[in-house]
């Protein structure tokens, strides 16, 4: 139990020797056997790490003390080799914590080259002598007296390299790590975009472990790539499809590293590599993305290390995306608030086709667009307004309902998009001229399950396709246009019932009902305001007679012509209405009696001039009008007392003779 917890860590042991300046110049190979099964002497020294900068001379060496190492070679204390013609090393073995040691140093040369011995090498691993040649001389040069002195001071400075100096050691460097990790985490917390976290993510993996190379990737949207966002000591780097690299996001913890010429190479293309770790960002139980860490030997302190900052980091970057899509909601819903507004202020349906074509073609950045509404029969859709094509022209044209690709949107009530109109093969035909690009969205207007019409939009500004979101932003959109055109539709419709409501159908003039309401609103501004008032009655002479003559279509022909008369006689702002059978009433607001009598007087001629058919067989030779007049304040202060008056002196007409004023008297 003891021996296992004092095991000595070959990472930390080598860090530690190469760190000596007398070693500083040599490639480091540290191999390792476990003393408690030496006896039985099949034990070997295997590998346990290294720490190389001249690969040729290293791999050469390999070649020669072998991997494990070459038994003949391990039993000395220490020993100095030279082989292949000029390359040195020295071998020393010792002991630590009860695992046996033995560490290889290559990397110098003998001063003495020996051409042949290398030629013979260069035919074995078929490179070519002269270039072998050039990169051996290029080795510093030592003698092997040198390299005995080397290893003799390692057996020195032994001592000094005790398992719990080790430990010490690697415990220092992690508390170290740990602390400037702390702090780098919570500025994390301060970042506010996923730029500049993985900025400082990539440099964070760099400054604090040494990574000569990182790379960190993000899935896309469409979570079909991971797109290299931030990368450090990599020159070039591809993005990598999802399902190149699914199986290695999700293996456990130890199966993460990977020996580049196998799978990694054909997942990083670009890039040249020894092996790479991946640490996956995961939050909330979704891939977010992942950090590959190439051509580095981490302890595994530094593993877990890395793999709370890559949760800090996928935490973060989930919360960032959260917020992003927070405000992208918030701010759509400010402008359909928006719109909606725009929306209730349109004046006419006319107004608000207008204002949903533009507000939809503001929000999909659209060029062109028309809205179609479908007619009563349900049959046909008719084009109501349009960007990017005359309104005239499109007015003339109707698509029938489930004919081209308006016609099939309102006969089925489902949204098309369309990313290029010539390939998809719903529609199938060649795009028209006049349009731009090859794209196009069409979205029912619909109330409940009724279709009401259609929106088009087509040629985005940037000639880009539309999107799946784009749909579903217009669907939103139309949903609330069509509750806005059928609010426009009843309101127009209920002011059309309004109108016949208070209209007498055969002059268009008000009629008795309103006629009251109106004189008693005048009436009560003319006592407030202090102004007269006077109306006027105006009957037609023997009309009955008229209509015995000439028949009914006659009379009724006559009627409208009085009408049109007295409604010329009068101002804008006067009110004249048909009170009964032929009996009309003028109310003059603002008018004293002696002023009116110039109105009912044009009313009485206009209508003695006025040529009607066979009026000469009436008694007086033409159709002509008796007017009774009646003012306030001087005749009644309410509706009945100045109808009374003006009745009265319209009898005072009649009997007067007719085709008369009569103007009221009362006491
Ligand atoms: P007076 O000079 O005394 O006013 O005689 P009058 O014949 O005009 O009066 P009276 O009130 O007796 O007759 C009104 C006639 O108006 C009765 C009817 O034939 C005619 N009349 C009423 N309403 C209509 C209508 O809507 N169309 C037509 N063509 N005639 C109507
Ligand atoms: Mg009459
Ligand atoms: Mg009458």
């Amino acid at each position: 139990m003891e021996e296992k917890a004092q095991k000595a860590p070959p990472a930390e042991l080598l860090a530690k020797l190469k760190s000596y300046p007398f070693l500083a110049q040599y490639n480091l190979n540290l191999y390792s056997r476990s003393k408690t099964s030496s006896t039985n002497g099949t034990c070997q020294f295997e590998p346990c790490g290294s720490i190389v900068h001249d690969a040729l001379s290293n791999e050469i060496g390999l070649n020669f003390f072998g991997s494990p190492l070459k038994p003949d070679l391990q039993t000395k204390k220490t020993a100095v080799y030279r082989y292949n013609g000029g390359f040195l090393s020295f071998v020393v073995s010792f002991d630590i914590g009860g695992t046996d040691f033995c560490l290889v140093g290559n990397g110098v040369r003998d001063k003495l080259i020996d051409f042949w011995q290398l030629e013979r090498l260069s035919r074995a691993d078929k490179v070519d002598v002269f270039s072998l040649l050039n990169q051996l001389e290029k080795l510093p040069v030592a003698t092997i007296h040198e390299l005995e002195g080397v290893a003799e001071q390692i057996h020195e400075i032994l001592p000094s390299l005790q398992v719990e100096r080790l430990y010490k050691s690697l415990y220092d460097q992690t508390v170290s790590r740990l602390s400037i990790v702390v702090g780098l985490l919570e500025q994390l917390d301060d970042l506010q975009s996923t730029d500049e976290l993985v900025s400082f993510s990539t440099d964070l993996l760099g400054f604090v472990f040494d990574f000569p190379k990182v790379a960190l990737a993000l899935l896309d949207m469409d979570k079909e790539c991971y797109s290299i966002v931030g990368k450090l000591g990599l020159e070039k780097i591809h993005d990598i499809p999802e399902t190149k690299i699914k199986s290695f996001l999700t293996r456990d913890r130890s199966r993460k590293t990977l020996r580049f010429e196998e799978e990694a190479a054909a997942i990083f293309t670009g890039i040249t590599a020894e092996q790479v770790i991946f640490f996956p960002l995961k939050a909330e139980g979704s891939h977010l993305g992942f950090i590959s860490v190439f051509d580095s030997a981490p302890h595994s302190v530094d593993v877990l290390l890395v793999e709370l900052i890559a949760a800090r980091i996928a935490a973060k970057i989930r919360h960032l995306k959260n917020e992003a899509e927070h405000l992208q909601l918030n701010a759509l819903s400010n402008k359909l608030l928006s719109v909606t507004n725009t929306l209730l202020f349109a004046e006419n349906k006319d107004e608000l086709y207008k204002t949903i074509l533009e507000l939809a073609a503001d929000l999909l950045n659209a060029t062109q667009g028309s809205i179609m509404m479908m007619d009563k029969s349900g049959e046909s859709l008719h084009i109501v307004y349009t960007m990017g094509m005359s309104l005239h022209l499109a007015q003339c044209m109707t698509v029938k309902v489930g004919r081209g690709i308006a016609g099939k949107v309102a006969k089925t009530g489902i949204p098309l998009l369309v990313d290029d109109i010539e390939k998809d093969s719903r529609i199938g035909i060649r795009n028209r001229p006049r349009f731009k690009s090859k794209s196009l969205i069409c979205i029912p207007l619909k109330l409940k399950d009724k279709t009401i019409g259609v929106l088009n939009l087509s040629d985005k500004e940037d000639m880009a396709a539309f999107t799946e979101s784009d749909k579903n932003l217009l669907t939103s959109f139309a949903n609330l246009a069509s509750l806005m055109i059928e609010r426009t539709l009843v309101i127009e419709e209920s002011v059309i019932f309004e109108k016949m409501a208070v209209t007498d159908a055969l002059t268009g003039l008000y009629n008795r009902r309103f006629l009251k309401n109106r004189i008693e609103e005048e009436l009560n501004r003319s006592i407030r305001q202090k102004l007269n008032l006077t109306i006027l009655f105006i009957d037609l002479d023997h009309f009955k007679i008229y209509n015995d003559l000439c028949g009914h279509i006659a009379g009724d022909e006559a009627l409208r012509k009085t009408a049109a008369i007295i409604r010329a006689s009068v101002r804008d702002m006067d009110i004249v209405a048909r009170y009964g059978g032929e009996e009309f009433c003028a109310i003059l607001p603002g008018t004293s009696k002696t002023e009116s009598l110039a109105v009912a007087e044009r009313i009485r001629a206009g209508i003695e001039k006025e040529a009607f058919p066979e009026e000469e067989n009436l008694p007086l030779g033409r159709l002509t009008t008796s007017i009774g007049v009646a003012s306030f304040p001087e005749d009644g202060h309410t509706f009945t007392s100045l109808v009374h008056a003006a009745d009265v002196a319209l009898y005072q007409a009649k009997t007067s003779g007719r085709n008369a004023i009569v103007v009221a008297h009362t006491p």
